[in-house]
C-alpha cells in the first residue's frame, strides 16, 4: 500500500491498531517486572501522545477503567481486544470476537487462510 499523503483519522487507528495487536501477540507468556512496568507506560503514552487528540483522550480515560492486565500475553491480548471493541462500539463498529484474538494476530486462522 503506498501513501504519499498525511494520514486521515481512519488510516492512522487501522495501520495504530495492527501495530498494538501484533506487539501484543508477540508479548511474553512469562513477562518480567520490568517488560509489565514497560508496555502500561507504553499505553499510557500512547493515550498522551497519540495524534488525534479526541481519540487519545478517550483512550487515556479508558485505560482508567479498564487498565492493561500485563501478566501474560494471553491477558494482555484480551485485555487489548476489549479495549479496541470499547471504541469500536463507541463509533458504531462490529464487536470482535475476543476467543479469537491469538488467531488473527498470532497464529493465523485455523482454516489455513493465512498461510
Ligand atoms: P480497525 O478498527 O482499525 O481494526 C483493524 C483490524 O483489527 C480489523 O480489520 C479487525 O480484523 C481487527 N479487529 C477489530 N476489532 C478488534 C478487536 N476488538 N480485537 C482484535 N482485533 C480487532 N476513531 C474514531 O472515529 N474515534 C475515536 O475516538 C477513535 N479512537 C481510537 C483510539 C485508538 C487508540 C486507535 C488506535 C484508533 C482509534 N480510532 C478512533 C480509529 C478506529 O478505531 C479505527 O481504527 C478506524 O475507524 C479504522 O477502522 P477499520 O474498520 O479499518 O478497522
Amino acid at each position: 500500500m503506498e501513501h504519499n499523503c498525511p494520514l486521515n483519522k481512519v488510516q492512522l487507528g487501522y495501520h495504530t491498531w495492527n501495530l498494538l495487536h501484533t506487539m501484543v501477540a508477540n508479548y511474553p507468556d512469562e513477562p518480567s517486572p520490568q517488560e509489565q512496568e514497560d508496555v502500561y507506560q507504553f499505553f499510557k503514552l500512547l493515550g498522551r501522545l497519540y495524534p488525534c487528540k479526541e481519540c487519545g483522550l478517550d483512550f487515556s480515560l479508558l485505560l482508567t477503567q479498564r487498565p492493561p492486565v500485563t501478566t501474560s500475553q494471553n491477558t494482555l491480548s484480551e485485555w487489548l481486544c476489549f479495549i479496541h471493541n470499547d471504541v469500536n462500539q463507541k463509533i458504531g463498529k462490529s464487536i470482535f470476537d475476543c476467543n479469537r484474538v491469538n488467531e488473527r494476530w498470532r497464529d493465523g486462522w485455523n482454516d489455513g487462510s493465512c498461510d
